[in-house]
């Protein structure tokens, strides 16, 4: 079976995001990036199937600037066979994401394509499900544990009240979550050979796909400064405050 996994470029997360001064967006002059984790997470579980012998080809792919071919070295370092890189400078939302992926999935004709459930940067958790809808194919989103027996997927999902378990039938897609596992670091003889790896650029009009982008965002601003807390000397004057100052009780 073939893996299909999306690793998308974003602002490494132990970076302080900064706002730009214009309030277009979020600064990534200058800010180091790195693969979503939730991706890094995906990648994990597709070498890890490929370990077991259930996976046999592992494509990573990302989508953006020519820079992303970066992201896909790591995938490739952590495992990976070979990449994709679909070029363009256009801003991509879910929809066209999707869209893009719908067309390389196609061509590809992947068992499995495992998503991050969110990418950190932008937190649309979208892409996931719009791909499935796109494609008419199951999908375990959030998924905690992953078996795979045949023809059928077994995916345990994070839900609100507690765990969830679901079958589907493959081909399939699944989204990640925190739990899944804990991607390894690729090893220096790793980032080596993955040099040699091959990467494919492909732009989305060679997939038949526009990209221009349908929602514009207006305005992007700093969350409120958190004001300073004080500290209380006793229950009842906790209590008073929240009644007659935060008015909450
Ligand atoms: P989102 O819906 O934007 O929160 O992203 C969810 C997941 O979709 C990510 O964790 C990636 O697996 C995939 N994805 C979204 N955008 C891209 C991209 N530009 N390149 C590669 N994968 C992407």
């Amino acid at each position: 079976m073939k893996i299909l996994v999306p690793v998308k470029r974003v602002v490494d997360y132990n970076v302080k995001v900064r706002v730009k001064s214009d309030g277009t967006g979020v600064e990534t002059a200058g800010v180091k990036m790195s693969m979503n984790p939730f991706d890094e997470i995906g990648v994990e579980e597709a070498v890890r199937l490929k370990e077991k012998g259930v996976a046999t080809e592992i494509v990573a792919v990302s989508l953006g600037v020519a820079a992303c071919a970066e992201t896909i070295r790591t995938a490739l370092a952590m495992g990976a066979d070979r990449g994709i890189l679909v070029e363009t400078d256009v801003d991509l939302q879910p929809l066209a994401v999707a869209k893009l992926l719908a067309a390389i999935a196609v061509k590809e004709q992947p068992g499995l394509i495992i998503l991050g459930k969110q990418a950190i940067d932008d937190d649309m958790s979208a892409t996931g499900p719009m791909l499935a809808a796109l494609l008419g194919w199951a999908q375990g989103t959030f998924a905690s544990k992953v078996t795979v027996d045949g023809a059928n997927l077994t995916v345990t999902r994070e839900v609100d009240g507690g765990l969830e378990t679901v079958t589907l039938t493959l081909p399939a897609i699944i989204t990640t979550d925190l739990r899944l596992n804990e991607p390894r670091y690729a090893s220096l003889p790793n980032i080596m050979k993955a040099r040699k790896k091959p990467i494919e650029t492909v732009k989305p009009a060679d997939l038949g796909v526009d990209p221009t982008p349908r929602l514009t965002v207006i305005k992007v601003d700093e969350p409120p400064k958190r004001q300073a807390g004080v500290k209380v000397g006793s229950v009842a004057e906790l209590v008073a405050k929240l009644k007659n100052e935060a008015k909450v009780i």
